[in-house]
């Protein structure tokens, strides 16, 4: 199982120049290999293969400085990167679509590199980075990692630095019994709740966060437009951003192994930004990016885990009785489902819960009758 740990940088000024050329070259030969291959695929419309563009570079490092300073197997990360993505527009081009063609990467649109093998040019040590022809460059390590690194990234994001290592966490969790099913529904009231009548609660920050974003917010506004103070104040409601975002995605992984720890099938409601209401107010629209993100964290570390993951369709999973399958209509202030049909009880979310589960069974149905005949 990999597990992602990504950390704050604080490179000092020298470091940061070298971390900023050498994103710049990585983009740089992106974009040339980038090129080759553009030009191949017109004059002969054939392409040009990774192990060619790596033994192109191997030689081009003897002319060219900036690329001298590349680590090597960093460098062919980026190939490898490029070589991907021409491998998924061929595949869609054979699958009878019509992909557009790799892009060159503009400034700021390249935004990190890859180093494959944790001590080659990259080594994490106890809060600091080593990176070859950098130096050692301060991580603010706010937990530790867990097993053993395999690679490492280095990210900036909107002129900060951070760094990106992934583990092998080992087997995952421990094996479960197999009939561990879940169904999960995502709400304001509850961050979740389960089919078996669990909740688990908005984190506190949320609440602390909102509090502090709208003073952040309206300081900015107070501010005179292109002054300095303005500058200030929207660096300031940036920082608590990145604060908020930070403890939201260390808390969905917690909640996300918990719930990978403990069942073997889980099903959840599909969030896609077409069926989430679009909604103007804050809480409204955190709650939304939490959502999703938790449920894509969810989900890799189901698959991961060997369990089974299923998406259904939301619509009408809150007012359809999981008992009788009743529509019973209530407006979200209504917590509870009481169904006139059946006399079934239940917190509302929890009903949800129930229908999203039966929902994600009836669609791994037929594959278990399969194997029954
Ligand atoms: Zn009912």
């Amino acid at each position: 199982m990999i597990n992602a740990f990504k950390y704050r940088l604080y490179p000092n000024a020298h470091q940061a120049r070298e971390l900023e050329t050498m994103l710049e070259t990585h983009r740089r030969l992106y974009n040339e290999c980038l090129a080759q291959r553009k030009e191949r695929y017109e004059i002969a419309q054939k392409s040009v293969k990774y192990t060619q563009q790596s033994a192109w570079f191997k030689s081009e490092r003897g002319v060219n400085e900036w690329y001298a300073r590349l680590n090597f197997s960093s460098a062919q990360a980026t190939m490898r990167r490029l070589d991907k993505a021409f491998q998924a527009f061929f595949r869609r081009i054979k699958a009878g679509e019509k992909p557009g063609y790799p892009r060159f990467k503009a400034r700021g649109r390249f935004d990190s590199w890859t180093y494959p093998a944790h001590g080659d040019g990259a080594r994490l040590l106890d809060g600091q980075l080593r990176l070859q022809h950098v130096g050692l460059v301060k991580v603010r390590q706010h937990r530790p990692v867990e097993g053993a690194v395999k690679t490492v990234q280095v990210k900036n994001e909107a002129g900060k630095w951070f760094v990106i290592a992934s583990c092998n966490i080992g087997d995952g969790p421990a094996p479960r019994a197999e009939d561990t099913s879940v169904g999960l529904d995502v709400g304001l009231a509850y961050f979740l709740s389960t089919d078996q009548g669990e909740h688990v609660d908005n984190p506190r920050y949320q609440k602390e966060a909102l509090r502090q974003l709208r003073i952040a917010g309206r300081a900015v506004s107070r501010k005179r437009k292109g002054g300095r103070n303005r500058a200030k104040a929207v660096a300031r409601l940036r920082a608590i951003h990145a604060r908020v975002a930070n403890k939201r995605r260390d808390y969905h992984h917690k909640v996300a192994r918990d719930l990978v720890s403990r069942y073997a099938f889980i099903a959840a409601e599909s969030l896609t930004v077409s069926n989430m209401v679009r909604n103007r107010r804050l809480s409204r629209s955190i709650s939304d990016a939490g959502w999703r993100q938790f449920l894509n964290i969810l989900r890799a570390k189901a698959e991961s885990a060997g369990s089974v993951w299923v998406e259904v369709p939301p619509q009408g999973t809150s007012q359809a009785c999981s008992g009788c399958d009743t529509l019973v209509r209530k407006s979200l202030s209504v917590r509870q489902h009481h169904c006139p049909e059946c006399g079934l009880r239940l917190q509302r979310d929890v009903n949800a819960a129930r229908n999203i589960l039966a929902r994600g069974q009836a669609r791994m149905e037929p594959v278990r009758l399969n194997v029954a005949q």
